[in-house]
C-alpha cells in the first residue's frame, strides 16, 4: 500500500490569478509525466477527506494508491484548494467524495481544472460515498441558503459513525471491483473484514455508553457535526454553539446556550480545527468539560482507531 500526501502551495484562495492558472498548467504537465512513470502502481484512488481516505486505504490494500486532498486539521467545508491537488485529480481512476454538498465550497472548480473526464460527477470514476449511507437531517422543504446553512442537503458528517463507514467500505469495494476486475476479490474481502470490525465496535461502544447515566450522556456541540455519533451512542444534544451550521455564534445565541447548560452536566464538544474561545468560556462558566475531538483520521491512521480516539475522549469526560 502506498499512501501519498499532497504538500500544499501557498493558499491562493477561492479564485486563481492568471499566474496561478499558468502554474496549474505546469503542474498538470508534470503530473502527466509523473503519472506515466507510476502507471504500474495499480488503481489510483483520490479521497477528498481523511476519513474516506482511511477507509479507502484498507479496501485498496496493496492493489493501488490512495491520495487524500485535505488534512484532519482542516474544516471539510472549507478546504484550501491548493493547485498541487490537481496532480492526483488529473491522474485518478476513482475519486471518492463525501457528498451532501460537504465539498461544494472548494471541489467543483478543481474538478473542472483537473480535466479528467472519468472523475466528473456521473463519470465511472466518481463515487459519492453518501449514496451508501442512511442520511440524517435531510430537510423536508427548501432551505434558504441566504441564511448561510451549509447543511442544505442534510447532515453530511456521517463518517463519525462506524456503521456508515462500513456501508461506505462495502459500496466502495463494489465500485473498485467494477473498475479493476482482476483485483475484485481482494477489494471485497478487505472491505468485509473492515465492515465486521466496525459493526462489532459500533455494538460494544454503544454498550459502554449505555452504562453511563443518561443525564451525563449530554453534549453541546460547536458545529452540528455529531448527529450520527449521537444516534449511534445514545447521546442527547442540548444545543449547538453555532446557531446554524456554518454561522458563527452571536453573543445573544451564546447567552441562550449558557442558560441551557446551567445545572446540566453536558460535555462541550468540538473538532480540533474550530475556534475554541467560545467553547472554553462556556465550559468555564458552567464547570462543564470541553472535549476536542479529531477532525478525521491522521495520516496512515486506521479509521477504527480514529473513531476510538473520539469515543475514548467523550467517554472519559462523561464518566469523570
Ligand atoms: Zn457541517
Amino acid at each position: 500500500m502506498n499512501t501519498l500526501r499532497v504538500i500544499g502551495w501557498p493558499s491562493v484562495g477561492g479564485r486563481w490569478s492568471g499566474a496561478t492558472r499558468r502554474l496549474v498548467g505546469v503542474i498538470l504537465a508534470l503530473g502527466l509525466v509523473f503519472g506515466a512513470r507510476t502507471a504500474a502502481a495499480g488503481v489510483r484512488v483520490v479521497a477528498t477527506l481523511p476519513d474516506l481516505g482511511a477507509i479507502a486505504r484498507e479496501v485498496v490494500g496493496d492493489a493501488g494508491t490512495v491520495t487524500v486532498l485535505s488534512f484532519a486539521a482542516e474544516d471539510p467545508h472549507y478546504v484550501d484548494p491548493r493547485p498541487t491537488l490537481l496532480v492526483p485529480l488529473s491522474r485518478a481512476d476513482l475519486l471518492i467524495v463525501n457528498g451532501m454538498e460537504l465539498e461544494v465550497g472548494w471541489l467543483p472548480p478543481m474538478l473542472v481544472n483537473a480535466r479528467n473526464p472519468a472523475i466528473q460527477p456521473g463519470g465511472p470514476g466518481y463515487f459519492d460515498a453518501s449514496t451508501a449511507v442512511a442520511r440524517l437531517e435531510v430537510p423536508k422543504g427548501p432551505v434558504a441558503r441566504s441564511e448561510g446553512d451549509v447543511h442544505a442537503q442534510g447532515n453530511p458528517h456521517y463518517a463519525y459513525e462506524p456503521r456508515s463507514g462500513a456501508a461506505v467500505a462495502m459500496t466502495l469495494a463494489a465500485r473498485l471491483a467494477r473498475l479493476d476486475p482482476a483485483n475484485a476479490q481482494g477489494y471485497v474481502a478487505r472491505a468485509t473484514v473492515l465492515k465486521s470490525a466496525l459493526l462489532a465496535f459500533a455494538t460494544s461502544e454503544r454498550a459502554r455508553f449505555d452504562a453511563i447515566p443518561a443525564a451525563r450522556r449530554t453534549v453541546v456541540s460547536y458545529h452540528q457535526s455529531l448527529t450520527y455519533l449521537e444516534h449511534w451512542l445514545g447521546l442527547t444534544r442540548l444545543a449547538t454553539i453555532e446557531p446554524l451550521p456554518g454561522i458563527p455564534p452571536s453573543p445573544k445565541h451564546v447567552a441562550a446556550v449558557l442558560s441551557l447548560m446551567k445545572g446540566s452536566s453536558a460535555v462541550v464538544v468540538q473538532e480540533e480545527y474550530r475556534p475554541r474561545a467560545t467553547s472554553e468560556r462556556l465550559a468555564q462558566l458552567t464547570s462543564c468539560q470541553l472535549v476536542i475531538i479529531p477532525g478525521g483520521a491522521r495520516e496512515a491512521e486506521r479509521y477504527l482507531d480514529r473513531l476510538r480516539r473520539t469515543t475514548d475522549a467523550l467517554h472519559a469526560a462523561m464518566v469523570e
